[in-house]
Protein backbone atom coordinates (compact mmCIF):
# COMPACT_ATOMS: atom_id res chain seq x y z
CA UNK A 1 0.00 0.00 0.00
CA UNK A 2 1.25 3.46 -0.69
CA UNK A 3 1.15 5.51 1.99
CA UNK A 4 1.72 9.38 3.14
CA UNK A 5 2.63 10.07 6.43
CA UNK A 6 2.30 14.18 7.23
CA UNK A 7 5.52 14.90 9.86
CA UNK A 8 8.57 12.89 11.04
CA UNK A 9 8.04 13.63 14.66
CA UNK A 10 7.44 11.52 17.58
CA UNK A 11 3.85 9.82 16.06
CA UNK A 12 5.33 9.78 12.55
CA UNK A 13 8.57 8.33 12.30
CA UNK A 14 7.25 5.41 14.37
CA UNK A 15 4.53 4.47 12.58
CA UNK A 16 6.53 4.82 9.34
CA UNK A 17 9.23 2.20 10.58
CA UNK A 18 6.40 -0.23 11.67
CA UNK A 19 4.62 0.43 8.11
CA UNK A 20 8.13 0.21 6.08
CA UNK A 21 9.16 -2.96 7.92
CA UNK A 22 5.84 -4.61 7.01
CA UNK A 23 7.09 -3.59 2.61
CA UNK A 24 4.23 -1.06 2.65
CA UNK A 25 5.71 2.26 0.15
CA UNK A 26 5.92 5.03 3.09
CA UNK A 27 6.62 8.73 2.11
CA UNK A 28 7.56 10.75 5.38
CA UNK A 29 7.12 14.28 4.75
CA UNK A 30 8.90 16.36 7.08
CA UNK A 31 8.92 20.76 7.14
CA UNK A 32 11.95 20.51 8.83
CA UNK A 33 14.48 18.19 9.44
CA UNK A 34 14.05 15.33 11.55
CA UNK A 35 14.53 15.94 15.73
CA UNK A 36 14.38 19.79 15.02
CA UNK A 37 13.98 21.79 18.29
CA UNK A 38 10.62 23.56 16.98
CA UNK A 39 7.93 20.85 17.89
CA UNK A 40 6.95 18.47 20.75
CA UNK A 41 9.73 15.48 20.81
CA UNK A 42 13.04 16.99 20.76
CA UNK A 43 14.96 16.94 23.90
CA UNK A 44 17.24 14.45 25.88
CA UNK A 45 14.30 13.22 27.95
CA UNK A 46 10.82 11.65 28.81
CA UNK A 47 9.39 10.03 31.20
CA UNK A 48 7.62 6.29 31.04
CA UNK A 49 5.93 5.27 32.91
CA UNK A 50 2.64 2.63 33.53
CA UNK A 51 2.04 4.56 37.22
CA UNK A 52 -1.42 6.84 35.77
CA UNK A 53 -4.20 7.98 37.30
CA UNK A 54 -6.18 6.06 34.82
CA UNK A 55 -7.43 2.45 33.90
CA UNK A 56 -7.52 2.84 30.54
CA UNK A 57 -3.61 5.15 29.97
CA UNK A 58 -2.22 2.33 32.60
CA UNK A 59 -3.45 -0.47 29.96
CA UNK A 60 -1.91 0.98 27.10
CA UNK A 61 1.42 1.76 28.77
CA UNK A 62 1.34 -2.28 29.22
CA UNK A 63 1.29 -2.52 25.48
CA UNK A 64 3.20 -0.27 25.09
CA UNK A 65 6.48 -1.34 27.06
CA UNK A 66 7.58 -4.22 25.21
CA UNK A 67 7.50 -2.17 21.72
CA UNK A 68 9.87 0.14 23.05
CA UNK A 69 12.35 -2.88 23.70
CA UNK A 70 11.56 -4.10 20.70
CA UNK A 71 13.17 -0.36 18.76
CA UNK A 72 15.82 -0.29 21.49
CA UNK A 73 17.07 -3.91 20.05
CA UNK A 74 16.48 -3.04 16.57
CA UNK A 75 18.76 0.32 16.63
CA UNK A 76 20.94 -1.35 18.99
CA UNK A 77 20.91 2.19 20.95
CA UNK A 78 20.77 3.24 24.74
CA UNK A 79 17.13 4.36 24.39
CA UNK A 80 15.06 3.63 27.52
CA UNK A 81 16.80 4.34 31.03
CA UNK A 82 14.56 1.98 33.81
CA UNK A 83 15.91 4.36 36.38
CA UNK A 84 12.49 3.78 38.55
CA UNK A 85 10.09 6.58 39.18
CA UNK A 86 8.61 7.74 42.02
CA UNK A 87 4.65 9.61 42.34
CA UNK A 88 4.45 11.32 45.36
CA UNK A 89 1.67 13.34 46.89
CA UNK A 90 -0.12 14.50 50.21
CA UNK A 91 -2.10 11.33 51.55
CA UNK A 92 -5.23 13.16 51.02
CA UNK A 93 -4.51 13.81 47.29
CA UNK A 94 -7.18 11.94 45.07
CA UNK A 95 -4.50 11.76 42.13
CA UNK A 96 -2.16 9.42 44.15
CA UNK A 97 -5.30 7.13 45.35
CA UNK A 98 -6.36 6.71 41.63
CA UNK A 99 -2.65 5.57 40.86
CA UNK A 100 -2.65 3.23 43.28
CA UNK A 101 -6.04 2.00 42.15
CA UNK A 102 -4.77 1.53 38.20
CA UNK A 103 -1.87 -0.23 39.50
CA UNK A 104 -3.78 -2.38 41.38
CA UNK A 105 -6.02 -2.74 38.80
CA UNK A 106 -3.74 -3.52 35.99
CA UNK A 107 -1.42 -6.12 38.49
CA UNK A 108 1.46 -3.79 38.54
CA UNK A 109 3.58 -4.04 41.63
CA UNK A 110 4.75 -1.33 43.31
CA UNK A 111 5.71 0.25 46.61
CA UNK A 112 4.46 2.26 49.23
CA UNK A 113 6.82 4.69 50.82
CA UNK A 114 5.70 7.19 53.81
CA UNK A 115 7.71 10.32 53.53
CA UNK A 116 10.40 9.16 56.06
CA UNK A 117 11.48 6.25 53.90
CA UNK A 118 11.45 8.06 50.88
CA UNK A 119 13.56 10.85 52.00
CA UNK A 120 16.12 8.35 53.84
CA UNK A 121 16.17 6.29 50.29
CA UNK A 122 16.04 8.80 47.94
CA UNK A 123 18.03 11.96 49.71
CA UNK A 124 17.73 14.10 46.60
CA UNK A 125 14.02 14.40 47.74
CA UNK A 126 12.32 16.22 50.53
CA UNK A 127 9.09 14.56 51.58
CA UNK A 128 7.08 16.42 54.16
CA UNK A 129 5.25 14.19 57.22
CA UNK A 130 1.85 14.48 55.45
CA UNK A 131 3.38 12.97 52.19
CA UNK A 132 3.97 9.09 50.85
CA UNK A 133 5.13 7.87 47.48
CA UNK A 134 4.43 4.93 44.79
CA UNK A 135 7.77 3.75 43.77
CA UNK A 136 7.26 1.44 40.75
CA UNK A 137 10.21 0.28 39.54
CA UNK A 138 9.40 -0.24 35.88
CA UNK A 139 9.32 3.73 35.14
CA UNK A 140 12.08 5.37 33.75
CA UNK A 141 13.43 7.89 31.07
CA UNK A 142 13.56 7.93 27.24
CA UNK A 143 15.98 9.53 25.47
CA UNK A 144 13.64 11.46 23.42
CA UNK A 145 15.43 12.63 20.38
CA UNK A 146 17.71 9.44 20.14
CA UNK A 147 13.89 7.43 19.77
CA UNK A 148 12.72 9.17 17.07
CA UNK A 149 16.29 9.76 15.12
CA UNK A 150 16.43 5.83 15.68
CA UNK A 151 12.91 5.22 14.52
CA UNK A 152 13.19 7.65 11.29
CA UNK A 153 16.22 5.52 10.41
CA UNK A 154 15.13 2.63 10.77
CA UNK A 155 12.12 3.26 8.63
CA UNK A 156 14.47 4.97 5.91
CA UNK A 157 16.80 1.41 6.15
CA UNK A 158 13.36 -0.62 5.65
CA UNK A 159 12.52 1.32 2.75
CA UNK A 160 10.57 4.96 3.57
CA UNK A 161 10.97 7.63 1.63
CA UNK A 162 12.02 10.85 4.01
CA UNK A 163 10.97 13.88 2.71
CA UNK A 164 12.75 16.49 5.00
CA UNK A 165 12.26 20.09 4.60
CA UNK A 166 8.35 19.49 2.97
CA UNK A 167 5.36 21.11 3.72
CA UNK A 168 2.60 19.05 3.27
CA UNK A 169 -0.03 21.97 2.08
CA UNK A 170 -3.70 20.08 1.81
CA UNK A 171 -4.99 16.49 1.65
CA UNK A 172 -7.67 15.62 -0.87
CA UNK A 173 -9.49 13.14 -1.93
CA UNK A 174 -8.66 12.01 -5.65
CA UNK A 175 -10.67 9.24 -7.14
CA UNK A 176 -10.09 6.39 -5.06
CA UNK A 177 -6.96 7.85 -3.64
CA UNK A 178 -5.92 10.71 -2.35
CA UNK A 179 -3.63 13.84 -3.53
CA UNK A 180 -0.96 14.91 -0.83
CA UNK A 181 -0.08 18.65 -1.92
CA UNK A 182 3.39 19.57 -0.64
CA UNK A 183 5.99 22.25 -1.31
CA UNK A 184 7.75 19.72 -3.27
CA UNK A 185 4.70 18.99 -5.54
CA UNK A 186 1.43 16.55 -5.31
CA UNK A 187 1.52 13.27 -4.59
CA UNK A 188 -0.82 10.55 -5.09
CA UNK A 189 -1.50 7.88 -2.36
CA UNK A 190 -3.85 5.61 -0.81
CA UNK A 191 -4.17 6.27 2.55
CA UNK A 192 -2.48 9.07 4.82
CA UNK A 193 -2.04 9.59 8.68
CA UNK A 194 -1.41 12.99 9.95
CA UNK A 195 0.85 13.23 12.78
CA UNK A 196 1.70 16.93 12.80
CA UNK A 197 2.18 17.46 16.41
CA UNK A 198 1.24 21.13 17.09
CA UNK A 199 0.82 22.08 13.70
CA UNK A 200 -2.46 19.33 13.41
CA UNK A 201 -4.98 22.25 13.87
CA UNK A 202 -3.61 24.06 10.93
CA UNK A 203 -3.02 20.48 8.73
CA UNK A 204 -7.09 19.69 9.57
CA UNK A 205 -8.74 22.96 9.36
CA UNK A 206 -11.64 22.10 8.34
CA UNK A 207 -12.45 20.16 11.22
CA UNK A 208 -12.38 23.17 13.47
CA UNK A 209 -10.65 21.16 16.56
CA UNK A 210 -10.38 22.19 19.77
CA UNK A 211 -6.45 21.81 20.05
CA UNK A 212 -4.33 24.79 22.09
CA UNK A 213 -0.52 24.34 21.35
CA UNK A 214 0.74 25.70 24.47
CA UNK A 215 4.58 27.18 24.97
CA UNK A 216 6.23 24.92 27.71
CA UNK A 217 9.81 25.80 29.40
CA UNK A 218 12.62 23.36 31.52
CA UNK A 219 15.61 24.01 33.29
CA UNK A 220 18.61 22.18 34.33
CA UNK A 221 19.65 23.51 38.02
CA UNK A 222 23.95 22.72 38.80
CA UNK A 223 24.09 20.45 41.72
CA UNK A 224 25.63 21.89 45.19
CA UNK A 225 28.79 19.80 44.96
CA UNK A 226 30.33 16.61 43.51
CA UNK A 227 28.75 14.65 46.63
CA UNK A 228 25.50 16.23 45.99
CA UNK A 229 25.89 15.08 42.27
CA UNK A 230 25.70 11.31 43.69
CA UNK A 231 22.11 11.64 44.74
CA UNK A 232 20.91 12.95 41.46
CA UNK A 233 22.25 9.43 39.54
CA UNK A 234 19.84 6.77 37.96
CA UNK A 235 19.75 4.22 40.97
CA UNK A 236 19.90 6.38 43.53
CA UNK A 237 17.28 9.15 42.03
CA UNK A 238 14.57 8.03 39.79
CA UNK A 239 12.01 9.99 37.65
CA UNK A 240 9.63 11.84 40.10
CA UNK A 241 6.30 13.24 39.61
CA UNK A 242 4.86 15.56 42.47
CA UNK A 243 1.63 15.36 42.48
CA UNK A 244 -0.94 18.41 42.98
CA UNK A 245 2.05 20.56 43.87
CA UNK A 246 1.32 23.20 41.63
CA UNK A 247 -1.56 25.78 42.90
CA UNK A 248 -4.12 25.93 40.87
CA UNK A 249 -3.42 22.89 39.17
CA UNK A 250 -0.48 20.73 37.59
CA UNK A 251 2.15 19.14 39.25
CA UNK A 252 6.31 19.40 38.83
CA UNK A 253 8.64 16.58 37.69
CA UNK A 254 11.59 15.71 36.66
CA UNK A 255 14.31 13.11 36.15
CA UNK A 256 18.18 11.95 37.44
CA UNK A 257 21.23 13.22 35.53
CA UNK A 258 20.89 12.35 31.89
CA UNK A 259 24.58 11.71 31.23
CA UNK A 260 24.23 14.25 28.40
CA UNK A 261 23.04 17.39 29.64
CA UNK A 262 25.08 18.87 32.60
CA UNK A 263 22.95 19.47 35.90
CA UNK A 264 19.24 18.12 36.96
CA UNK A 265 16.33 18.55 34.77
CA UNK A 266 12.82 19.46 36.06
CA UNK A 267 9.63 21.27 34.79
CA UNK A 268 6.19 21.95 35.61
CA UNK A 269 3.55 19.80 33.87
CA UNK A 270 0.76 22.63 33.48
CA UNK A 271 -0.43 24.22 30.35
CA UNK A 272 1.68 27.07 29.26
CA UNK A 273 0.98 29.88 27.48
CA UNK A 274 -1.01 29.31 24.25
CA UNK A 275 0.92 30.29 20.81
CA UNK A 276 1.21 30.25 17.19
CA UNK A 277 3.28 27.20 16.95
CA UNK A 278 4.78 28.98 14.24
CA UNK A 279 5.64 32.10 15.93
CA UNK A 280 7.05 31.24 20.05
CA UNK A 281 8.94 33.44 21.38
CA UNK A 282 11.72 31.09 23.30
CA UNK A 283 13.10 32.97 25.75
CA UNK A 284 13.18 32.06 29.12
CA UNK A 285 9.88 33.35 31.33
CA UNK A 286 11.59 34.94 34.18
CA UNK A 287 8.59 35.01 36.31
CA UNK A 288 8.58 31.08 35.64
CA UNK A 289 12.32 30.55 36.43
CA UNK A 290 11.97 32.09 39.59
CA UNK A 291 8.84 29.60 40.26
CA UNK A 292 10.97 26.81 39.40
CA UNK A 293 13.76 28.27 42.12
CA UNK A 294 11.02 28.54 44.69
CA UNK A 295 10.03 24.63 44.00
CA UNK A 296 13.62 23.30 43.98
CA UNK A 297 15.12 25.18 47.17
CA UNK A 298 12.27 23.56 49.19
CA UNK A 299 11.58 20.54 47.75
CA UNK A 300 15.38 19.28 45.64
CA UNK A 301 17.66 20.91 48.47
CA UNK A 302 20.95 19.52 46.63
CA UNK A 303 20.21 21.89 43.74
CA UNK A 304 21.61 25.58 43.16
CA UNK A 305 20.03 27.81 41.54
CA UNK A 306 22.49 28.02 38.77
CA UNK A 307 20.31 27.46 35.59
CA UNK A 308 23.12 25.18 33.08
CA UNK A 309 20.58 24.51 30.37
CA UNK A 310 16.91 25.34 29.24
CA UNK A 311 14.55 24.62 26.68
CA UNK A 312 11.20 25.28 25.05
CA UNK A 313 8.96 23.07 23.51
CA UNK A 314 5.66 22.37 22.75
CA UNK A 315 2.26 20.51 23.79
CA UNK A 316 -0.49 20.24 21.49
CA UNK A 317 -3.36 20.00 24.06
CA UNK A 318 -6.80 18.35 23.79
CA UNK A 319 -9.57 19.87 26.44
CA UNK A 320 -9.76 16.32 28.58
CA UNK A 321 -6.02 15.87 27.69
CA UNK A 322 -6.91 12.35 25.78
CA UNK A 323 -5.38 11.94 22.84
CA UNK A 324 -6.62 11.69 18.83
CA UNK A 325 -6.57 8.57 17.37
CA UNK A 326 -9.13 8.44 14.35
CA UNK A 327 -10.21 8.30 10.79
CA UNK A 328 -10.64 11.81 9.37
CA UNK A 329 -14.10 12.36 9.19
CA UNK A 330 -15.17 13.66 5.55
CA UNK A 331 -11.23 12.25 4.01
CA UNK A 332 -11.18 8.77 3.87
CA UNK A 333 -8.34 7.11 3.30
CA UNK A 334 -6.90 9.65 5.77
CA UNK A 335 -6.22 8.85 9.78
CA UNK A 336 -4.97 11.08 12.54
CA UNK A 337 -2.43 10.93 15.83
CA UNK A 338 -2.37 14.23 17.74
CA UNK A 339 -3.71 16.05 20.61
CA UNK A 340 -1.20 14.07 22.95
CA UNK A 341 -1.61 17.08 25.71
CA UNK A 342 2.33 16.85 27.16
CA UNK A 343 2.05 13.26 28.18
CA UNK A 344 2.25 11.44 24.72
CA UNK A 345 6.30 10.38 24.37
CA UNK A 346 5.58 7.01 26.42
CA UNK A 347 3.01 5.85 24.18
CA UNK A 348 4.45 7.04 20.64
CA UNK A 349 5.71 3.59 19.74
CA UNK A 350 2.44 2.13 20.53
CA UNK A 351 0.88 4.77 18.69
CA UNK A 352 3.05 4.64 15.32
CA UNK A 353 1.71 0.92 15.94
CA UNK A 354 -1.83 1.73 15.92
CA UNK A 355 -1.72 4.79 12.98
CA UNK A 356 -0.38 2.08 11.22
CA UNK A 357 -2.71 -0.66 11.58
CA UNK A 358 -5.36 1.73 10.88
CA UNK A 359 -4.23 2.95 7.77
CA UNK A 360 -3.79 -0.45 6.70
CA UNK A 361 -7.28 -1.67 7.56
CA UNK A 362 -6.00 -4.02 10.74
CA UNK A 363 -8.08 -4.40 13.69
CA UNK A 364 -6.69 -2.87 16.61
CA UNK A 365 -7.33 -4.41 20.18
CA UNK A 366 -8.03 -1.48 22.15
CA UNK A 367 -10.72 0.59 22.83
CA UNK A 368 -10.10 3.57 21.43
CA UNK A 369 -13.63 4.97 21.54
CA UNK A 370 -12.54 7.98 24.05
CA UNK A 371 -9.85 8.89 21.51
CA UNK A 372 -12.51 9.80 18.73
CA UNK A 373 -12.85 12.99 16.93
CA UNK A 374 -16.87 12.81 17.59
CA UNK A 375 -16.37 13.53 21.05
CA UNK A 376 -15.64 17.11 20.29
CA UNK A 377 -19.12 17.96 18.76
CA UNK A 378 -20.35 16.45 21.78
C1 LIG B 1 8.55 20.03 27.53
C2 LIG B 1 7.82 18.74 27.25
C3 LIG B 1 7.92 17.71 28.13
C4 LIG B 1 7.24 16.52 27.91
N1 LIG B 1 7.40 15.50 28.79
C5 LIG B 1 6.83 14.30 28.54
C6 LIG B 1 7.10 13.20 29.38
O1 LIG B 1 7.87 13.30 30.35
N2 LIG B 1 6.52 12.00 29.09
C7 LIG B 1 5.68 11.86 28.03
O2 LIG B 1 5.18 10.76 27.82
N3 LIG B 1 5.43 12.89 27.19
C8 LIG B 1 5.98 14.09 27.42
N4 LIG B 1 5.77 15.14 26.57
C9 LIG B 1 4.86 14.98 25.42
C10 LIG B 1 5.49 14.37 24.20
O3 LIG B 1 6.85 14.69 24.11
C11 LIG B 1 4.72 14.87 22.97
O4 LIG B 1 3.34 14.62 23.18
C12 LIG B 1 5.11 14.11 21.72
O5 LIG B 1 6.51 14.04 21.59
C13 LIG B 1 4.51 14.82 20.49
O6 LIG B 1 4.73 14.03 19.35
P1 LIG B 1 3.98 14.39 17.98
O7 LIG B 1 4.41 13.39 17.00
O8 LIG B 1 2.52 14.54 18.25
O9 LIG B 1 4.50 15.84 17.60
P2 LIG B 1 5.92 16.29 17.01
O10 LIG B 1 6.99 15.41 17.54
O11 LIG B 1 6.04 17.74 17.19
O12 LIG B 1 5.82 15.93 15.48
C14 LIG B 1 5.02 16.61 14.54
C15 LIG B 1 5.85 16.76 13.30
O13 LIG B 1 5.03 17.10 12.20
C16 LIG B 1 5.74 18.00 11.40
N5 LIG B 1 4.75 18.71 10.58
C17 LIG B 1 3.69 19.42 11.04
N6 LIG B 1 2.96 19.90 10.02
C18 LIG B 1 3.57 19.50 8.89
C19 LIG B 1 3.28 19.68 7.51
N7 LIG B 1 2.21 20.38 7.11
N8 LIG B 1 4.11 19.15 6.60
C20 LIG B 1 5.20 18.41 7.00
N9 LIG B 1 5.51 18.22 8.30
C21 LIG B 1 4.71 18.74 9.23
C22 LIG B 1 6.44 18.88 12.42
O14 LIG B 1 7.48 19.65 11.89
C23 LIG B 1 6.90 17.85 13.43
O15 LIG B 1 8.17 17.34 13.11
C24 LIG B 1 6.43 16.36 26.75
C25 LIG B 1 6.34 17.42 25.84
C26 LIG B 1 7.03 18.60 26.06
C27 LIG B 1 6.92 19.70 25.06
Amino acid sequence: MKIAIVGSGGVGSQAARHLAKEGHEVLLFEQFTVNHDLGGSFGESRIIRKTYADRLLTQLMGAAYPLWDDLQRESGEDLFVRCGGLYFGDEKDEAMRLVEDALKVNAIAYERLDAHATNARFPAFHLTQNEYAVFQSESGFLRASACVKAAAQLAVKHGAQLKENTTVKAIVRDGAGLRVATSAGDFGVERVIVSAGPWTGKMLASLNLPLRVSRQQYLYLRTKSPEAAKKFVPGTCPVWIHSGSIAGGGEYYGFPMDGKVEGVKFAQHKIGPIVNPDAVDRDFDPALKAEMLKYAAERLPDLTAEVTYSKTCLYTNTPETDFIVDAVPGLPGAFAVGGLSGHGFKFLVLLGRIAADLATGKKVPYDLSRFKFGRFAK
